[in-house]
C-alpha cells in the first residue's frame, strides 16, 4: 500500500475503541498493530525499558519504581527562556538543535489548530525556525503517529519525535519495523489530559473572558497559572479550582487510568513536576544524553531538591478518589479554611522530587480504583507490576483474578 499524505493520514478516520486516544496508529496503512502496539490493550514496560535503555527498571534504585530507567536527574532552565514556551522551552530548542546540526530530517511534534489555539495538531517540520510555532502546551489528543508514513515517504530516515506517553508508547513498540535509520524521542510528562472541548469548559468556569486566556499550567506549587492575551496574569490555589462543577465525564477513563506518567521510554523527560518552578530533566539513556549535550551551556543544571512528605496527601486523593468514583461527592473543605490551607500547601507540602514521587502515586492509585469500578478484566493486562508496588504502601493489593504478574517477595516495598 502507497504512504498516505500528510494531509490524507490525517484525514483517516480514527478505529473507534472504549480505551483509544487516537495516537495514529489505527489510521496507519496496518490499523491491527494497536492490538501490539497500544499502552491500553496488553502493555510490555519491562519488554520495551529493556528493549530501549537496555535493562527494565531496577526496583532497587527505588526513584526508578516511580521515574523508570534515568542515569540523571536534573533540575533545569534555558539561561534565555524561549517565547510563548510551556515552560523555558528546553523541549522544542533540543529538537531546533537536532535541525540546526543536521542530526536528523524531520521533527514529528504539535502545532496549534489555526482556528483553535488550544488543540493539537501534529506537523512534520523540517526547519529549526518552524519549532517555534510548536510551542507550548495544548489540551487533547492528535493523531501523532499518523504522520510516521507520510515521513518515510518523504524520504525522512533520521527523525526526532516530541510526544506525551502514551504516543511514545505505541512509537517504541513499533519501533522496530518502521524502519528509520535514527529515532531520537523526546518526552513530556503527561496527566489529567482530556478533549480540547472539555478543556474549553473549563476555562469557562475559569475566567469571565476564556477565549484571552493564552496560556495554562498546574504548578508545582499547587496553583494554576493563567496569562491572558492583554499581558495579564493571574494564580489560583489549586483549592479554590471549580474542579467540582466538572461534568463526570471531564476526564475520559484513559487519562483516568493511564500508568505512565513520566514518559518512561523517551531518551530524554523533560517536565516539571520535581523542578520546584524550573524545569525537570531525567536522562535515560545515551541517547537523551547526547540531546542534552546538543545544548550546551544555553541550559543551566543543577541537582534537584526535595521536601516534605508524601503520604498525607496521598493518603488523602485516595480517600477523595474512592468517594468519587463511588457517585458520592469530594469532600469538601469549609470556605474559610480554604485559603489557610492553601497558604499552608506551599509551604509544608511535598516539594521537588517528593511531588515528583507523590504526582506518581496518585496516579498509581487512580488507575487501581478506576478500573477496578468500570473495566476490571482489563486490570490484569493493563497494571504492570511496578503500579501494584506503588500502591502497596496505601493498602492497595492485586484482588483474585486483578493481575498475572505478581511482585517477587524479594523486590523491596517503595518508601
Ligand atoms: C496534556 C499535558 C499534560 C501535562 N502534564 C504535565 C505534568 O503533570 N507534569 C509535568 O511535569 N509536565 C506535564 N506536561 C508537560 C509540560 O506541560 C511541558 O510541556 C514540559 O514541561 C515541556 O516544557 P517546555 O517549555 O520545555 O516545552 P516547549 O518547548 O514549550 O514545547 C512543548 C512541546 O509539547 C508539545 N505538545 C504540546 N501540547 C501537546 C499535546 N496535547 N500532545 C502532544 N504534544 C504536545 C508541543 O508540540 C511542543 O513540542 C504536560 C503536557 C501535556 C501536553
Ligand atoms: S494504539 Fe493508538 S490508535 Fe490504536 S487503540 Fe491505542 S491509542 Fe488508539
Ligand atoms: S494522561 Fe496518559 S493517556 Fe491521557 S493523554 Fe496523557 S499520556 Fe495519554
Amino acid at each position: 500500500m502507497t504512504a498516505p499524505s500528510t494531509a490524507d493520514a490525517l484525514a483517516r478516520p480514527a478505529a473507534a475503541r472504549d480505551l483509544c486516544t487516537d495516537c495514529g496508529i489505527s489510521r496507519s496503512n496496518d490499523p491491527g498493530r494497536c492490538g501490539r502496539a497500544c499502552q491500553f490493550i496488553k502493555p510490555d514496560y519491562a519488554k520495551l525499558e529493556a528493549q530501549v535503555h537496555g535493562r527494565a527498571r531496577d526496583p532497587l534504585k527505588a526513584d526508578e519504581t516511580f521515574f523508570g530507567p534515568h542515569q540523571q536527574i536534573y533540575r533545569a532552565a534555558l539561561a534565555k527562556p524561549l517565547p510563548d514556551a510551556q515552560w523555558t522551552g528546553i523541549t522544542t530548542r533540543i529538537a531546533e538543535r537536532l535541525l540546526e546540526t543536521g542530526a536528523v530530517d524531520a521533527v514529528l511534534t504539535m502545532t496549534a489548530d489555526p482556528n483553535d489555539r488550544w488543540r493539537p495538531v501534529p506537523v512534520l517540520v523540517t526547519k529549526a525556525a518552524d519549532l517555534a510555532a510548536c510551542r507550548g502546551m495544548r489540551m487533547g489528543y492528535a493523531p501523532l503517529l499518523a504522520l510516521l508514513e507520510p515521513a518515510r515517504a518523504a524520504g525522512h530516515t533520521r527523525l526526532a519525535v516530541i510526544g506525551i506517553p502514551c504516543q511514545i508508547y505505541a512509537l517504541r513498540a513499533l519501533e522496530a519495523e518502521l524502519g528509520f535509520e535514527k529515532l531520537y524521542v523526546i518526552g513530556t510528562p503527561c496527566s489529567d489530559n482530556t478533549t480540547t472541548e472539555n478543556f474549553h469548559g473549563f476555562l469557562k468556569l475559569l475566567s469571565a473572558q476564556p477565549d484571552s486566556i493564552r496560556y495554562l499550567e498546574f504548578r508545582a506549587d499547587y496553583h494554576v497559572e493563567l496569562r491572558f492575551d492583554d499581558g495579564r496574569q493571574q494564580t489560583i490555589p489549586f483549592l479554590q479550582l471549580p474542579i467540582s462543577k466538572l461534568p463526570r465525564d471531564f476526564f475520559p477513563l484513559t487519562c483516568r487510568t493511564c500508568v505512565d506518567y513520566t514518559n518512561v521510554l523517551a531518551d530524554i523527560t523533560v517536565g516539571y513536576m520535581g523542578g520546584e518552578g524550573e524545569q525537570w530533566l531525567l536522562v535515560r539513556n545515551d541517547r537523551g544524553a547526547e540531546l542534552l549535550a546538543l545544548l550546551g551551556d544555553e541550559v543551566r543544571l543543577s541537582a534537584p531538591g526535595s521536601r516534605g512528605k508524601r503520604a498525607g496527601p496521598v493518603k488523602g486523593f485516595l480517600a477523595n478518589t474512592e468517594r468519587a468514583a463511588g457517585g458520592l461527592p469530594l469532600r469538601r473543605m469549609p470556605e474559610w479554611l480554604k485559603p489557610i490551607v492553601g497558604w499552608l500547601m506551599p509551604r509544608v507540602g511535598p516539594r521537588g522530587l517528593e511531588f515528583a514521587r507523590a504526582r506518581v502515586e496518585m496516579k498509581a492509585v487512580e488507575t487501581v480504583i478506576h478500573l477496578r469500578r468500570e473495566q476490571p478484566r482489563r486490570m490484569k493486562s493493563m497494571i504492570p507490576k511496578h503500579v501494584w508496588r506503588l500502591v502497596d504502601a496505601y493498602g492497595l493489593k492485586p484482588g483474585e483474578g486483578e493481575t498475572n504478574q505478581h511482585g517477587s517477595p524479594a523486590e523491596p516495598k517503595v518508601g
